[in-house]
């Protein structure tokens, strides 16, 4: 899966970061974790396509996290877009949103189903599930798990060798086991084959979306061995304080979060557009935990 970095500052836009939008790109369609103002310009100038966004989970009705929802949906209508588009919003947010959806008497010829993210399950297909958990802000804020599902792989040697090929492979999968024809010329003809004994387990990856927060005990228990987790880092060290006061974090506050989480990797956005330099930041992060990443705009990362 493609993760994009749409937008990694926080509360304004400098010429280098725009606000807070992550992409990620699973499956032919594209899942938008907040979608800051300018995100749809930052989905076009990162070669994504736009009609495929089907879901934007927002995090919270900070204007930094939301107000490209308005451009966007505005955007679809114009290109005569069809299909159902999801949005999630924290609990008890849908009046705010709604305001946003209302607010251009444009046309829509295509729905729009706002869900509210409570906490657990909130989303689930054939491939993956969506879980949201509280964090610590100054609103009601949500972060986000998306788990791939395990998924069974063929051993290619073992199933060649059983003679097992083209619509065998279905019935194998439907039933749970599958007879090897009596009429084959094989060493295994007759043989009942279980589908355990030529499968394997792939562990489905796990990304935890945290933005914005304070250091929460809730995303150490959400970020629990996950591949990626991106979390907010709105200040180094030197504005300490003010993360308290503006309940955000620091990087060095993410990167323990992602530590205590026995996560494989992190990733730092919503920087506050005081810092020119992210450099800082890093040395700061990376002393707590070894493999932090500060993405730019239009940064990619393959999961
Ligand atoms: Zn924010
Ligand atoms: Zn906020």
């Amino acid at each position: 899966m493609k993760i994009v970095f749409l937008g990694t500052s926080g509360s304004t836009p400098t010429k280098q970061r725009n606000l807070p939008s992550v992409a990620l790109e699973y499956n032919g369609e594209i899942l938008l974790f907040d979608c800051g103002e300018g995100t749809q310009r930052q989905v076009m100038q990162n070669s994504l396509n736009i009609s495929k966004i089907n879901k934007i989970f927002i995090s919270h009705m900070h204007g930094d996290h939301v107000i490209g929802v308005a451009g966007l949906i505005r955007t679809f209508a114009l290109n005569n877009r069809e299909k159902p588009l999801y949005i999630f919003v924290p609990e008890g947010e849908e009046k705010k949103i709604n305001a946003l959806l209302t607010f251009d008497k444009i046309k829509f010829d295509y729905p729009i189903i706002v869900k509210e993210a409570k906490t657990g399950v909130i989303d689930k297909n054939k491939d993956y599930i969506i879980k949201a958990f509280r964090l610590k802000h100054s609103v009601p804020t949500c972060g986000f798990i998306f788990k791939e599902l395990n998924r069974l792989r063929f051993y290619k040697n073992k199933c060649m060798s059983y003679g097992i090929k083209g619509t065998m492979f279905a019935e194998l999968k439907e039933k749970g086991f599958i007879n090897i024809n009596k009429n084959i010329k094989n060493k295994n003809k007759g043989k009942r084959i279980n589908l355990k004994d030529v499968t394997y387990e792939v562990k489905g990856k796990m990304i935890v979306y945290a933005t914005d927060t304070r250091p929460f005990i809730n995303t150490v228990t959400a970020a629990k061995n996950a591949d990626l987790l991106i979390h907010e880092s709105t200040y180094a060290n030197d504005n300490e304080n003010l993360a308290k006061e503006r309940m955000h974090s620091t990087a060095l506050e993410a990167a323990l979060i992602a530590k205590k989480a026995n996560c494989k990797k992190l990733a730092l956005l919503h920087i506050s557009s005081r810092y020119h330099s992210i450099d800082t930041m890093k040395k700061e992060a990376k002393k707590i935990f070894k493999n932090t990443i500060i993405p730019n705009d239009g940064d990619i990362l393959e999961i």
